[in-house]
């Protein structure tokens, strides 16, 4: 989450009062930002992952397995161990001190590494010790019975009985109201139930979630869930349900814990200068689903197998604050927009001035504030950053701190970050903070987090190898966004890694820029010397003198299986895993360095061609196959507790799992990352 300011909430009906002084300060903080920084120029590649993980009690006895609510302890022990591991002078740390942080549920924990990783290559194969290292330092915090997991989403959260150690019940969910979730699952911090509250009474009624229930051979036609305390008469929003915000043959979901109590992987790159962030930011957007897809790791809600494997929908639903005139259910009254998609949902505009990226592919109605896009103009920003900023603004601000209206403009961004950090997309630009010597940032934000740190590591090593071939050959992704929009539709249902087919443009090259001419030597200036490093900045791609022919947009792309956008497709579409290997083969890398990468790269490219299965499907067919299982789409206390068991065995490499895993995966502790 984004910054966690101390100071007392306003309500929402005071928030409301302060919205267009917070938008209109945070523009002009973003102008003090870009006045500053604009030119800033010659940033090394800078990059670090994120990890959340929840924080699971075991209990042996009972077989069961609860979310434990104990972040404000474990996060005062790890601070205090970082800041004795800070303060011994001279310890020869292997390995910088991370850092862990609160996110949304009381369970969670968020963890990165101590100092961005360089683009040195010895980095790059550092981050899986670095992620077993943060690993292992939040288990040893933890009770005897307590595991860190890093799964999406948790099975039996919000199932009637217990499913948070201690027990509360939900009937005290003052902000969510919700039927489910207790007030207890959310971060005490005022932040976060202010952000449940504001977003319940905004919108006007509760958040409402509804996923296709997963048909097994027993499960009741039609599905009317029994677990939902329909005639529940405690909160004024408890009838929703039975007024048809629950839908029949769906799991219905009521709050924000559900998605924002979601554990996902986020990787942020530091760019060479504000062009090439904004040239990444885009090349990017169409990975978001193709990436979503293939790490699919949340098949069960509620209770229930679903018929989706990820968490996206979930969490674009659990914090959709719009009002039912902005949602379209109403003509335009009181409110100034109407809105297409939550404040969480896929990116809604290509931003990059590169001469390819052609107007079509901004295909989708943009809703902007008219007022804040004509002030950024007049500023002299471009139209398209001017537009990403103004839909940005569109929204409200969601929690503000009395003590914090009142800042000094010229050195503080938070009115800027307040609208920036609740504005939750698959990828986000991120403008240097103020004081700071850190650049323009991009943050890849679509994927789902994986059971063990090798698979983490693994997609973290290939997005960054990815973002290098981006900007080094200049590719060319681009792909209207309404198909982008449509990949992320597809991307989240059962087995779409496998089953679906995905819009991906045909021809990732450019004139100038074709498959001979990139990587590898030139014809003019014969073989380059092999990097050791990762570079950032790379010359963007000059427009050809004589123009480009531009054909129709639909010429473009076609619809592609996983297996064919990873590996390739013919001879002209090398896949991504080919594109990265591409930009390996211009890296000085041999020996153990490159079979760490190949073994990597090889697991992606098994998830790809299906002979490895997804997080989302491994889990699915172990609930299908336990001995218990009754076939009716249920997954008992009993089934949860045997698959996190397995989930934490297999992370600690003492169960096999082949279907899951390449051969060569060995889990368990760091070797070496340890505090001398
Ligand atoms: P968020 O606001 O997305 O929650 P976090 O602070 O939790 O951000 O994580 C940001 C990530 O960016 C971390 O992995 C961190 O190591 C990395 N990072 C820090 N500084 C830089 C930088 N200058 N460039 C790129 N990445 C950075
Ligand atoms: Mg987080
Ligand atoms: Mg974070
Ligand atoms: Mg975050
Ligand atoms: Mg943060
Ligand atoms: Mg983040």
């Amino acid at each position: 989450m984004g910054l966690l300011s101390l100071g007392t909430p306003l309500t929402w009906e005071d928030t409301k009062k302060v919205a267009s002084q917070v938008r209109n300060h945070g523009i002009t903080q973003f102008l003090h930002t870009w006045d500053r920084l604009k030119d800033k120029n010659g940033d090394e590649l800078l990059w670090g992952d994120e990890i959340e993980y929840m924080v699971v009690a075991l209990d042996d006895k009972t077989k069961t397995a609860k979310l434990s609510l104990r972040q404000t302890e474990i996060l005062a022990k790890l601070q205090q161990i970082v800041l004795n591991i800070s303060s011994e002078t001279d310890s020869s740390l292997s390995i910088a001190v991370p850092a862990f942080h609160p996110e949304y549920g009381r369970y969670m924990l968020e963890s990165t590494p101590g100092s961005p990783f360089t683009g040195s290559i010895s980095d790059l194969l550092a981050v899986e010790k670095d992620m077993r290292f943060r690993r292992s330092l939040a288990r040893e915090h933890l009770k005897p019975n307590e595991i860190p997991l890093t799964l999406t989403s948790f099975p039996r959260l919000g199932t009637p009985g217990q499913f948070t150690e201690p027990y509360y019940d939900p009937r005290d969910a003052v902000s969510s109201h919700s039927l489910f979730l207790p007030e207890e699952i959310t971060n005490p911090h005022a932040r976060f139930p202010t952000l449940t509250a504001n977003i319940r009474r905004r919108r006007g009624s509760k958040v409402s979630i509804n996923l296709p229930i997963f048909f097994d051979e027993k499960t009741p036609r039609p599905f009317i869930d029994p677990t939902i305390p329909w005639d529940r008469t405690i909160y004024p929003e408890d009838p929703e349900a039975k007024n048809g915000a629950a839908l029949v043959d769906h799991i219905y979901l009521d709050a924000m814990g559900f998605g924002m109590g979601c554990c996902c992987l986020q990787l942020t790159y530091q760019a060479c200068n504000v062009t090439d962030a904004r040239r990444l930011y885009d090349g990017l957007i169409p990975i978001g689903p193709i990436m979503l897809a293939l790490t699919a790791g949340s098949p069960i809600w509620r209770g229930y197998l679903s018929d989706v494997d990820c968490r996206w929908n979930v969490i674009a639903g659990s914090v959709d604050d719009r009002t039912e005139e902005e949602r379209d259910l109403k003509p335009l009254q009181q409110d100034r927009f109407k809105i297409p998609k939550s404040r969480y949902d896929s990116v809604d505009l290509y931003i990059s001035e590169d001469w390819r990226n052609r107007p079509e592919y901004n295909d989708q109605t943009l809703v902007i504030d008219q007022c804040i896009y004509n002030r950024l103009r007049q500023h002299g920003i471009d139209d398209l950053l001017s537009k990403h900023i103004a839909h940005l603004f569109i929204r409200d601000p969601l929690v503000v701190f009395s003590e914090m209206i009142d800042q000094d403009d010229t050195t503080s961004n938070d009115h800027f970050e307040n609208i920036q950090s609740t504005n939750w997309q698959t990828l986000r630009f991120k403008p240097p903070p103020p004081n700071s010597p850190i650049g323009w940032r991009v943050e890849f934000r679509s994927m789902e987090v994986q059971m063990t740190d090798y698979e983490n590591a693994a997609y973290a090593v290939f997005i960054t190898l990815l973002s290098r071939a981006i900007l080094s050959f200049n590719l060319n992704f681009y792909l209207p966004i309404s198909k982008v929009d449509e990949n992320m539709a597809r991307a989240q249902g059962r087995g779409a890694s496998q089953s679906e087919k995905f819009y991906f443009r045909k021809d990732v090259y450019s004139p100038g820029n074709s498959p001979k001419s990139s990587g590898g030597s030139s014809p003019v200036d014969g073989p380059r010397p092999k990097d050791r490093k990762l570079r950032n900045c790379f010359p963007p791609l000059e427009m050809p003198e004589n123009g480009v022919p531009k054909g129709p947009v639909q010429e473009e792309y076609e619809e592609m299986s996983i297996e064919e956008i990873m590996n390739g497709k013919g001879d002209s579409y090398p896949g991504l895993l080919g594109l990265v290997w591409a930009y390996i083969d211009t890296l000085d890398v041999q020996g153990e360095e490159l079979s760490k990468i190949h073994s990597y790269l090889n697991l992606i490219r098994r998830r790809a061609n299906g002979s490895l299965q997804t997080p989302a499907t491994w889990i699915r067919n172990f609930v299908r196959s336990h001995p218990s299982y009754a076939q009716d789409s249920v997954v008992t206390q009993e089934i949860n507790y045997d698959l996190i068991v397995a989930i934490d065995e297999i992370e600690r490499g003492i169960r096999p799992a082949p279907d899951l895993l390449p051969e060569d995966y060995t889990g368990g502790e760091v070797d070496g990352g340890t505090i001398a």
